[in-house]
Parts: C-alpha cells; sequence; structure tokens
C-alpha cells in the first residue's frame, strides 16, 4: 500500500512571522527560508521532525503555487534529510522528478492553456481594464504562466470580490487572495491534476492532501481524506465536501495539527 500526502506548503505546512498566529517560542521554530537575508519562513521543529519521519514511511509530495526559484528557497524544509523524489510547483503547471521540470507535462499543460487562451498576454489587458485601482501595487507574471496582484488590503475593497471572480471565471481565470497577493489562474492549471500525474506513477493507492487555500480545494476534493486549516482561505467561501476535515487550530500550530493527522494516518496503514 503507497500512501501519498499531497500537502500546500504556506500558510498549511510553512509559516511567516505574520502568517503564524499565535506567538511560538523562538526555541520552537525552525527557520525554513530565508530571502533577502532575513528568515522568511517556518515550521515548528515538532511538525519538521514529524515530516521527516514520515517520509520514512509515505510519499509525500509538495504541491505549491510557489516558481521553481521561490520553492528552492524552502529546501530549510528538508534540511538534513533527501528532498522528495518530486514536487509540484507553479500550481500544477510545473512537475520537477528529482529537481528537473518534466518537459511533457509542462508542454500538455502550455497547449491546454493556448487552446483556451488563457494565456498570460490575452489576461493582461483585462487586468489593466480592471485594476486600475490604487489599491494595486504591482502586476508580477509567474514564470509566464500565471499572474499575481501585489495589493495593499487596507484599500482592498472586498465587497467587488465576489463580482471579480466571477468576470474573471468566465473568461477561464480563477481567482484567490492570498495575504497581500491575488492570483489569476488558467483553470487547465491545477493542484489536482499534477497530484493525479505523481499518483499514477508511484501507483500510490491513498492520497490525504492538505491546503488552506482556493487554489487547494481541487486538490483536497479529489484526494481520499482532505486536510484543512481553520485559517484558511477556502473555510469561509467553499462548500466543504464530506471527507475533507478543518483543523481546530489556526496558525502555525494548525501545520502541527496536519502532521500529527497524516501520522496517525501512516500509523494505522502500518
Ligand atoms: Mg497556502
Amino acid at each position: 500500500m503507497t500512501i501519498l500526502f499531497a500537502s500546500d506548503l504556506d500558510q498549511t505546512l510553512i509559516y511567516s512571522q505574520k502568517s503564524m498566529g499565535e506567538s511560538v517560542s523562538e526555541d520552537d521554530l525552525q527557520e525554513v527560508e530565508r530571502f533577502e537575508g532575513k528568515p522568511q519562513s517556518f515550521m515548528t521543529k515538532k511538525s519538521q521532525e514529524a515530516l521527516h519521519q514520515l517520509a520514512k514511511q509515505i510519499f509525500f509530495l509538495p504541491v505549491t503555487t510557489r516558481t521553481q526559484t521561490q520553492y528552492e528557497r524552502v529546501t530549510g524544509i528538508y534540511e538534513g534529510e533527501a528532498p522528495p523524489r518530486f514536487a509540484v510547483i507553479s500550481n500544477g503547471a510545473v512537475i520537477l522528478e528529482n529537481g528537473q521540470p518534466i518537459k511533457e507535462w509542462s508542454d500538455r499543460i502550455r497547449e491546454q492553456c493556448v487552446s483556451k487562451k488563457t494565456i498570460v498576454e490575452e489576461l493582461l489587458p483585462k487586468i489593466d481594464q480592471y485594476f486600475s485601482e490604487d489599491w494595486v501595487l504591482r502586476v508580477r507574471e509567474a514564470d509566464g504562466w500565471f499572474v499575481y496582484l501585489i495589493i495593499d488590503r487596507e484599500k482592498f475593497p472586498v465587497e467587488k470580490l465576489e463580482f471579480y471572480t466571477k468576470t474573471f471565471k468566465e473568461i477561464g481565470w480563477s481567482m484567490s487572495l492570498q495575504g497581500r497577493k491575488l492570483y489569476f489562474m488558467p483553470e487547465s492549471i491545477t493542484k489536482a491534476g499534477a497530484m493525479e500525474y505523481v499518483k499514477h506513477r508511484i501507483n500510490a493507492t491513498y492520497v490525504v492532501a492538505a491546503g488552506d487555500s482556493l487554489l487547494d480545494m481541487c486538490l483536497l476534493e479529489s484526494a481520499d481524506l482532505g486536510l484543512l486549516p481553520a485559517h484558511g482561505e477556502a473555510v469561509q467561501s467553499h462548500a466543504i465536501a464530506e471527507h475533507i476535515e478543518i483543523t481546530e487550530k489556526k496558525g502555525i500550530k494548525a501545520g502541527e495539527e496536519i502532521m500529527e493527522k497524516v501520522m496517525s494516518i501512516s500509523r494505522k496503514f502500518e
């Protein structure tokens, strides 16, 4: 029996100082990312130990919206241990195998995006049309796959989010608001699709998935068991299927709770 643990990283397993919630003593924290010379992301030491332990028993698959450069900054997660064989990055547009992108996978995704006209060049004029407001600080492209805006949350009109979501869905783009980032993702680029590819490659028979945002919902839905942190964007705005459990704790402690849960599942199947 092969168990696959497919998990989002940011705000699911790893947390910034800002997103970790309740204060955790420095001694309990493990830095997993440094950016521009400053510590950027953390896990609790307990979570990291559990992950290292677990990786010996089940197949761990990181599934993140980070680009390859951004993902390669968080290899502190595996400190002292071998990194996992596969990693899903760029929200599923790219799958790394032993650190190298699988070309035929990305080529297939690119073809789908082109045929549905959900490519960055088509999106940018629409962004200009709808988002000339002063709360848009920057427009960022992620390796030509998708777009995100860096926004000023104080000025962002939350009441318009539903309208924007509907408008962009009609032209094939999913939206997700995560902290200061507002994502626009082609509907062909999904975490679930990439997870299914890896699941077949390794012949996994049971999938447990974890993730906090709307971009994670398809991943949780296609798993046998989904774990959703209580602080997640998806908790308020999405119908939750029966096989998806919401954690009791929030912030970095929700990350710990997820690891405990996965540990107990792996023991059950031993
Ligand atoms: Mg996340």
